[in-house]
């Protein structure tokens, strides 16, 4: 079953540019989306890059992802031929961090369930409490 990605709902995200190229996938867990990096990278990768390679990669993925913000969202001009898809530039950074998880044994499924726990412990009134927050868009 072909259905666009959760993001077509959200207001003010994506609105005039996701839109514009269709975005099919289907329901993946972070589990499923590990396993099928590691089934691709055995296809067709021939073995993980290093965890400092796929680091180095990882920061150049970022880098690509804030190209991406400060042309669009930023005072930075876009240059003729500029293909300035965040979606794609964040599956990418996607991608590093899946591999950067398998190859070091890392469950992001349980790792994530545990940052919301500590972030909910951690900060469960520090943001509500921070006036800096209140009234500014
Ligand atoms: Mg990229």
């Amino acid at each position: 079953m072909e259905r666009r990605c959760f993001f077509r709902n959200l207001n003010g995200m994506g609105k005039g540019f996701l839109a514009e190229k269709h975005y099919l996938c289907g329901t993946m867990t972070i589990q499923e989306a590990q396993e099928r990096v590691d089934a691709w990278i055995k296809q067709y990768g021939v073995r993980y890059f290093s965890e400092l390679t796929n680091m180095a990669v990882l920061t150049e993925e970022v880098g690509e992802v804030a190209r991406v913000i400060a042309r669009r969202y930023g005072d930075q001009s876009s240059k003729p031929g500029d293909d300035l898809d965040l979606a794609d530039e964040l599956a990418d950074v996607m991608w590093v961090v899946m591999c950067l998880a398998n190859q070091t044994g890392i469950d992001l499924d349980a790792a994530l369930e545990r940052n919301f726990a500590k972030k909910t412990s951690r900060d469960s009134h520090r943001h509500l409490d921070n006036k800096k927050l209140i009234n500014q868009s």
